[in-house]
């Protein structure tokens, strides 16, 4: 039977990367889906930028929305200051199952927490279950009809403080018009555009940092 692909992005990591070598990972990744497959991570490009918000901040606590292969786990936590940790949501078993091996094989297993289900149903238990106040950055790359509800959801669980860095990407392509609407125009958030292009293209993509007031 023929293999999917993110089977085939496993394949590729453990043949071409070095074991608890997150960068070899990345970079296999991004020169596979430049250069044979595309696929939906956020790439070198954006991660880039991803990279510097993050290292900026320097959260001790983390959340991401959409794990697909791991490809955006692995490059944030292998930022992350010593004693941070980073809970990773994704609702589908087969990517879960290959992401929980290319955190592994970047040797990131220690600092991720991956979680199997969907959004929706887990940030209302994050708080309880996992023993954690509020995140310091959440990347948000999950479907992007959730951003504004989940985003709405994290306020109303008291998950945000006065300086939570939310990250979104993919807002202009495919695009998150509600979402964008909502954090430019509330004041309650002060919000910026990374212009940047979709990865792996050409195409007009970007990032949109924004900070929660409170
Ligand atoms: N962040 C990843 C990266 O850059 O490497 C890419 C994530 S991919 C664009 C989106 C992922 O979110 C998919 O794997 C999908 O199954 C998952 N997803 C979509 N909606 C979700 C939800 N409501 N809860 C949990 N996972 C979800
Ligand atoms: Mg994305």
């Amino acid at each position: 039977t023929r293999s999917s692909r993110p089977q085939r992005l496993l394949s590729v990591v453990k043949k071409r990367a070095a074991h608890g070598d997150p960068q070899s990972v990345i970079s296999a990744i991004d020169y596979f889906c430049r250069h044979n497959e595309w696929a939906m991570n956020v790439g070198d490009e954006k991660g880039c930028i991803l990279d510097s918000v993050v290292s900026e901040l320097n959260p001790e606590r983390v959340l991401e929305l959409g794990t697909y292969c791991g490809y955006s786990t692995i490059r944030i936590a292998r930022i992350l200051p010593p004693g941070a940790r980073l809970i990773t949501l994704e609702f589908n078993p087969d990517y879960a199952a290959i992401a929980r091996q290319v955190i592994a094989w970047a040797g990131l297993e220690d600092k991720v927490q991956l979680v199997e289900g969907a959004s929706e149903d887990w940030i209302p238990r994050i708080k309880e279950h996992f023993g954690i106040e509020t995140f310091d950055f959440v990347f948000l790359d999950h479907w992007k009809d959730r951003y504004l509800p989940d985003t709405k959801l994290m306020e109303e669980c008291g998950l945000l403080r006065k300086g939570t860095v939310l990250l979104a990407d993919n807002v202009i392509c495919p695009g998150v018009p509600d979402y964008l609407q909502y954090v430019r125009s509330s004041p309650s958030y002060e919000s910026y555009y990374f212009k940047s292009h979709l990865e792996y293209t050409q195409a007009e993509d970007g990032l949109e940092k924004s900070v929660f007031l409170g």
